[in-house]
């Protein structure tokens, strides 16, 4: 872990969970207005159990071990749709990286069987083109856990109407991307 993050650790030890999650991200969440609108345009609320908004109030609560162990930190795939439409600007996904930072950290049970291995499938993917190829993801994902039949109608329709694209696009300054990469794998 790179110096200036254990810096922030140490700023953040002993302080409330949301003071601690500010000094970390810079995100306040106390700004949070609990409109809902987070919940109501996420993709991904049903299957997240949680919406961020309540994760916010849970993480005002102090409700450390609780927020650290849901479903919600790992099935959010930071699209950033709730972030754009929140009236607070709160930056959701920022908080979200922290969350699942700290699970980490503290050896917290990840709920998701195999989720750890799908968020590493999605950086590599960027590490490779500098951006994500849903496909490749998808493959290397299922080859990993072994549930490579599991969801394939879903995946035929998605390629039938062309959601998914059988070659990767890379970005023009994809070598930076992979040097920042290395940089950050050398300092975990
Ligand atoms: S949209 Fe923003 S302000 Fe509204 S509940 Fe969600 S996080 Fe809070
Ligand atoms: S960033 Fe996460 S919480 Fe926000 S809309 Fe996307 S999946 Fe939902």
């Amino acid at each position: 872990m790179s110096g200036n993050i254990d810096i922030l650790h140490e700023q953040g030890r002993g302080k409330s969970f949301s003071d601690e999650i500010r000094i970390l991200c810079g995100v306040n969440i106390s700004t949070c207005l609990q409109c809902r609108t987070c919940a109501s345009v996420c993709p991904f609320y049903e299957a997240m159990g949680h919406a961020p908004h309540t994760l916010f109030r849970k993480i005002q609560y102090g409700l450390r071990q609780d927020v650290l162990t849901s479903s919600a930190i790992w099935i959010c795939v930071g699209c950033n749709t709730c972030a754009s439409q929140c009236p607070a600007g709160i930056d959701i996904v920022a908080v979200m990286d922290v969350l699942r930072q700290l699970a980490l950290e503290t050896n917290m049970p990840i709920p998701e069987e195999d989720i750890l291995n799908f968020h590493r499938e999605v950086l590599h993917s960027i590490e490779r083109y500098g951006r994500t190829h849903k496909l490749e993801i998808m493959l290397r994902y299922k080859i990993k856990s072994g549930h490579l039949l599991a969801d394939l109608d879903t995946g035929m329709i998605m390629l039938a109407k062309r959601k998914l694209d059988l070659r990767p696009s890379r970005v023009h300054a994809v070598n930076e991307i992979k040097r920042l990469f290395k940089k950050t794998w050398q300092e975990t």
